[in-house]
């Protein structure tokens, strides 16, 4: 069985108020309902301390990383000093960091060999928009993210590796990608695993969907063969909705 993942993407919202309480009221749901599935909150930098500290059954990771341990990189936060702190899962990839940011595949790369050499689990995203699917590009388009910047890895190193599928035009919009549409992009992604990799590898590798995942939806997305999860933005940051997503995995 591979590994159910439900993970928060906070992005950058919430004060350090409800940051805190968000923390601790899906910590004490997750320990009392037991769920079959991690949970993690991807939070902003400020808040990753507390909430490492005031967690025990769910995860904290960080939303993005700079590759380089230090320096005069003014403004950034490697992640080596993340590590130190305690995270053990990054995000990299997400759209808004390649589409706002202009990081590129060059750049996600790095960033995946910073990670991976420091052990950290990465959730690396991966996506395309709407004009890219109109012209029956969306497969390819994925499949190359994914050759550009995280295929290199060895199969020992990839095996620290979640997929995240967020369709960038589902992404905050209430567009929902389609359990079938959904599962079809698993399916290519984990058959390019598959001829990189290995058949065992690519049974093994979690790939959770992203993209206006709701409580109303969740249940028929991660019911899907190739789904194991999702990366959920704008409900993760209401306990109630959060909460019932989790226990689809109950
Ligand atoms: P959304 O965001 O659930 O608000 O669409 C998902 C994401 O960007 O990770």
């Amino acid at each position: 069985m591979r590994k159910k993942i439900v993970a928060g993407n906070w992005k950058m919202n919430l004060t350090s108020e409800e940051a805190l309480k968000l923390n601790t009221a899906i910590d004490t749901f997750v320990a009392k309902n037991e769920p079959k599935c991690e949970v993690i909150h991807f939070s902003p930098y400020i808040y990753l301390n507390e909430g490492i500290n005031s967690v025990e059954s769910i995860a904290i990771g960080a939303q993005n990383g700079y590759p380089e341990k230090n320096g005069a990189f003014t403004g950034e936060i490697s992640m080596y000093q993340l590590k130190e702190i305690g995270v053990r899962n990054i995000l990299i990839g997400h759209s808004e960091r390649r589409q706002i940011f202009k990081e590129t595949d060059a750049f996600l790369k790095s960033k995946v060999d910073a990670a991976t050499n420091l052990d950290l689990t990465i959730f690396f995203c991966c996506g395309e928009t709407i004009s890219q699917r109109e012209n029956g590009k969306h497969v390819a388009t994925v499949i190359t993210q994914l050759e550009n910047s995280i295929f290199h890895l060895s199969e020992e190193q990839f095996k620290n590796v979640v997929i995240a599928y967020e369709p960038i035009w589902a992404i905050g919009t209430g567009k929902t990608a389609s359990p079938a549409q959904a599962n079809e992009m698993h399916q290519a992604i984990r058959a390019a695993i598959q001829k990189n990799y290995n058949a065992e590898i690519a049974k093994k590798t979690s790939i959770i969907y992203g993209g206006s995942c709701k409580p109303t939806n969740a249940s028929e997305l991660f019911h899907q063969s190739d789904i194991d999860g999702g990366l959920i933005g704008g409900a993760s940051l209401k306990s109630e909705d959060f909460m019932s997503i989790i226990s689809t995995y109950k």
